[in-house]
């Protein structure tokens, strides 16, 4: 069993007197730095200048240029997008200071080496395992979301405390803690959203709805059915298991569930999600997406799913769902 961190067991003292800069105010900017302020620690914000920098602004922050909060700061959180990360390193680079921590949110760039922080830093992860609206109304709330935290390079010797306390800062803690590795995250995150969370999952509903639109049935219909209902029924999953779920769900849905999934999704589709993953884990897939990255463009892949007529349908249907009563 992995050792799942509590709010009680994790102090925040490591990080009292050290100064934190977020850099990078978006999704995950955002939510870390306003929770780390609630509790009780000193943040500041590096941004380039434009729309996030002045909302940093407008929400109370000091904001200064990247370098000069990574001068100022003992903790750096570095929460620009992946793929900029490399870009905007060589500012990052020139102004940390010996001893301090570094502090990603995702192992991308560490574990694939797109980033080599010098031999005098911690390296360190707290990867929320939500998306960072949630991180925030999470703590709002006063609860959290669940968080995965590594050391990657232990320079301070205090590394792990530090990134725990950080956990804890952002309400992590609250909803449990596990530690794991920069390569078991990182390769995880990218397994788990191409085969099953966004690939996935998007593929199945949309060729569940295809096929019953190509039987004939109404489009509408088929996107309750292939759509609507699946968070429905990944709510009973989420909350009560896979067991749970077939035990509140009708006696014949749960009887079909049983003997139909299972020759659909078979053996076959499990050999090609073994096959995709082992590209991620071998590197090819990081090379295929940084050469695209550069050259190609993620708005033509895009119109294949913008122009499918799932969505044309999704939109009426939306309209009137969460139509303002
Ligand atoms: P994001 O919201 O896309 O980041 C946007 C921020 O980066 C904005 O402040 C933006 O500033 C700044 N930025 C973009 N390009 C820049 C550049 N060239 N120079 C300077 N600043 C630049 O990023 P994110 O989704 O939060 O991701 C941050 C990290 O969190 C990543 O490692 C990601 O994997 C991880 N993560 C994200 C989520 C999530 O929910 N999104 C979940 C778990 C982990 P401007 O306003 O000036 O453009
Ligand atoms: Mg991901």
């Amino acid at each position: 069993m992995a050792k799942i961190y509590t709010d009680n067991e994790v102090s925040l003292d490591p990080l009292k007197g050290k100064r934190i800069a977020v850099v990078g105010y978006g999704i995950q900017g955002r939510a870390q730095a306003l929770n780390l302020r609630d509790s009780g620690l000193d943040v500041i914000v590096g941004a380039r200048k434009g729309s996030s920098y002045d909302l940093a602004k407008r929400e109370g922050f000091d904001v200064f240029p990247i370098g000069e909060a990574v001068s100022r700061a003992d903790v750096i959180l570095y929460l620009l997008p992946d793929m900029v990360q490399p870009e905007v390193w060589g500012e990052v680079e020139r102004n940390l200071r010996d001893g301090s921590t570094l502090d990603f949110a995702h192992g991308f760039t560490i574990h694939y080496g797109l980033i080599r922080p010098k031999e005098t830093v911690d390296i360190v992860m707290v990867a929320p395992k939500a998306p960072g609206a949630a991180v925030r109304e999470e703590f709002l709330r006063g609860r959290g979301v669940p968080a995965l935290v590594a050391v990657h390079r232990d320079a301070t010797g205090e590394a792990k405390a530090r990134a725990l306390a950080l956990a804890k800062g952002i309400g992590a803690t609250r909803a449990g803690v596990i530690e794991t590795t920069f390569k078991e995250e990182t390769e995880t995150d990218l397994i788990g959203e191409q085969l099953v969370l966004v690939g996935g999952l998007m593929e199945l509903i949309m060729k569940g709805w295809e096929t019953l639109v190509e039987m004939g049935y109404q489009p509408e219909v088929a996107y309750f059915e292939a759509l609507n209902e699946a968070k429905l029924i990944m709510d009973l999953i989420w909350r009560y298991g896979m067991k749970g779920m077939l035990e509140r769900v009708s006696v014949t849905a749960r009887y079909g569930g049983l003997t139909v999934g299972n020759k659909v999704i078979d053996g076959e589709v499990k050999r090609k999600m073994r096959m995709y993953a082992e590209r991620v884990v071998s590197g090819e897939f990081t090379k295929e997406w940084l050469k695209f990255y550069k050259e190609g463009n993620i708005e033509e892949l895009m119109k294949r799913i913008s122009e499918h007529k799932i969505e044309e349908t999704g939109r009426k249907i939306r309209e009137i769902i969460f139509r303002e009563p």
